[in-house]
């Protein structure tokens, strides 16, 4: 199977829990936006959040998340909904550093650590759910622990990690998990899981190692049930009618004096680097069906 996540609970249902594998998807956006490998690795940290917390939602409902630490990354965003659609850009790209002095990608540093992670969850209600916290090292994983805690009152436990093939940056290996405590969780309960994560070596090594979402919870947790396993594809939601919408949208004096000055349209979209391009006459014609 591709790549896809579970939804769970364990420890008798004291806890749910949730589990990644985005290998490909991460691989299909580093092309997409040919990404050096510290940005490939903070982008896919991000997006494994972002398809998990997706998996937390229901229906038609979806989330996007806004990350902006202040470093050479620029902005990190990702998107997800309930079906596991996903998708993701960073403000450059070309980031990459020495590894840090763990011999890992120095995410931290591409992300910088003075700023805020903003989440807005999409829920068909008139106005949209919306959550932030202070960025804590940058990390991506301890931030959304921490965001977890902070914005939601829901203790987590929060790994994701992206190994990248540094002969051809193409990523290997990329997933995670997000362990949440639900209210009246024993203590020794917590005391396991804390011994279990402190134990577990890095999450993207494991799913190097060929190890499935359901072995990685198995590592974390007793009593593992799994509730149910959804497929993780990329999609983007633009398409050639859409743009066509926002140039009908500038309305007839805009759209005619950028006939007038520029005589053509590109318009890119971030998240998945497609450009739609207008000449003179595809212009004209939209201008001509503004009222
Ligand atoms: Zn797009």
């Amino acid at each position: 199977m591709s790549d896809y996540l579970i939804r769970a609970t364990g420890f008798g249902g004291h806890v749910r829990a949730f589990a990644a594998r985005t290998t490909e998807v991460v691989e299909e956006i580093r092309r997409r936006h040919d990404m050096w490998n510290t940005a490939s690795a903070a982008m896919g940290r991000t997006l494994t959040v972002s398809a998990m917390m997706g998996a937390m939602l229901k229906g038609e409902e979806h989330l996007s998340i806004k990350i902006k630490g202040g470093g050479p990354i620029g902005q990190i965003v990702a998107e997800a909904n309930a079906k596991g659609e996903v998708r993701a850009y960073v403000t450059n790209p070309h980031v990459h550093f020495e590894l840090n002095d763990k011999g890992k990608l120095d995410v931290s540093r591409a992300v910088g650590t003075e700023g805020f992670l903003y989440v807005v969850k999409d829920l068909g209600l008139r106005e949209p759910y919306q959550g932030s916290s202070p960025i804590v090292s940058g990390e991506i994983g301890e931030d959304f622990t921490y965001y977890f805690a902070v914005s939601e009152q829901t203790p987590s436990a929060v790994g994701v990690g992206v190994l990248v093939n540094p002969e051809d940056r193409a990523v290997i290996a990329a997933g995670g998990f997000i362990i949440q405590l639900l209210p009246g969780t024993p203590d020794e309960v917590i005391e396991k899981i804390e011994q279990h994560v402190a134990k577990l070596p890095q999450v993207s090594r494991l799913i190097g190692e060929g190890l499935s979402p359901e072995q990685i919870l198995e590592r974390v947790l007793e009593d593992v049930k799994v509730l149910s396993r959804q497929e993780i594809v990329f999609k983007c939601t633009c398409s050639e009618q859409k743009i066509r919408d926002i140039l009908h949208g500038l309305g007839k004096e805009e759209l005619t004096s950028m006939i007038e000055e520029q005589g053509e349209a590109e318009v890119h979209c971030h998240f998945c680097n497609q450009r739609y391009h207008f000449d003179k006459p595809a212009l004209q014609d939209i201008a001509s069906k503004i009222e």
